[in-house]
């Protein structure tokens, strides 16, 4: 397969795309990214990659975190983690708070905001110095010691991240939130302001494709079953209430960012990121899925 002739394809057809959405704006620090922005890596199983455009150039991952920080809570609790966050695709935007009342605290599924607060609640549990613990690990999945977190990124979301203090304030009043809170935003605004560039990404997510382990070095990061259903929980919720969208353009377990980053992968194959900052209503890159439901369409991959 030429995936470098798909990327370039790709990259002329997304082009009427831009200039239809929004940067995250209502991150201050998000605001400022160039609209501009675009691109696009891949990583295979065989060790190979394939580059366009600002490939290489670190972005604020936001959600796409969520996928580390559960990947860690679900190695350490195993099942018990789901007895505090459920499995259901929330059909509501990443920080609703109505249906965290509804549903008594327990946050529908690990990847909308409220639920990412309860897998850093877990993850204080285990570290002394969890925000510490998680760029360790995202840095071996990378197999990048150069990743940072954007600490203005972090501070922009610190002093305006009130939507996720008041999710994790009511959860807290709910009792399922057991550390104090001002702990956990810490540890979910660094993990959200991770910089990483979309090769980074493709690599750091490419154990999925390979049914839990490290692919340089074989080293398990989940077990089997634990990877699949990972990529499950990707598949049915990492794109919030646009989930069901994504997997019918696209078909693949994936996660998204408001900075603007699209991860998805190929069971056996490959990992795929895609950077573009404008959003969609639901807060996922605009040019980003219509690149991945090209690239699906173009290879005529997908998990179905
Ligand atoms: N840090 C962002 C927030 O909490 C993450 C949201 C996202 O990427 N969907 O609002």
């Amino acid at each position: 397969m030429d995936y470098q002739s798909i990327l370039e394809d790709i990259a002329h057809a997304v082009q009427p795309e831009f200039g239809k959405g929004r940067v995250a704006d209502y991150i201050p620090a998000l605001a400022r990214v160039s609209p501009a922005k675009f691109g696009m890596a891949i990583e295979t199983l065989h060790g190979e990659s394939f580059l366009w455009g600002d490939a290489e150039e670190p972005f604020s991952i936001q959600s796409i975190s969520k996928v580390f920080t559960l990947t860690m809570a679900f190695a350490l609790e195993r099942e018990g983690l789901w007895q505090r966050v459920g499995l259901e695709p929330s059909g509501n935007p990443f920080n609703s708070l109505v249906q965290l009342e509804y549903e008594k605290g327990i946050p529908r599924n690990p990847f909308i905001n409220a639920g990412a607060l309860v897998v850093a609640d877990v993850l204080l549990n285990h570290y002394p110095g969890p925000n510490t613990a998680v760029l360790e690990f995202v840095r071996k999945l990378a197999g990048a010691p150069e990743i940072r977190f954007d600490l203005e990124v972090m501070r922009s979301e610190q002093e305006t991240g009130y939507r996720n203090a008041a999710l994790a304030y009511f959860m807290k009043s709910l009792g399922n939130i057991h550390n104090p809170v001002e702990k956990v935003l810490g540890l979910y605004f660094h993990q959200c302001a991770l910089a990483m560039s979309c090769r980074q990404l493709a690599r750091a997510f490419l154990f999925f494709a390979n049914h839990g382990a490290l692919p340089a070095t074989g080293e398990r990061i989940l077990a089997l079953s634990q990877s699949k259903r990972l990529n499950a929980i990707m598949l049915t919720c990492g794109f919030y209430d646009e989930a069901g969208e994504f997997a019918f353009r696209v078909g693949l377990p994936g996660k998204s960012g408001v900075g603007g980053g699209i991860v998805a992968i190929i069971p056996n194959e490959l990992a795929i990121a895609v950077w573009s900052p404008e959003l969609n209503e639901h807060g996922n890159s605009r040019a980003g899925i219509l690149a991945l439901e090209l690239f699906t369409t173009m290879t005529g991959m997908s998990i179905f």
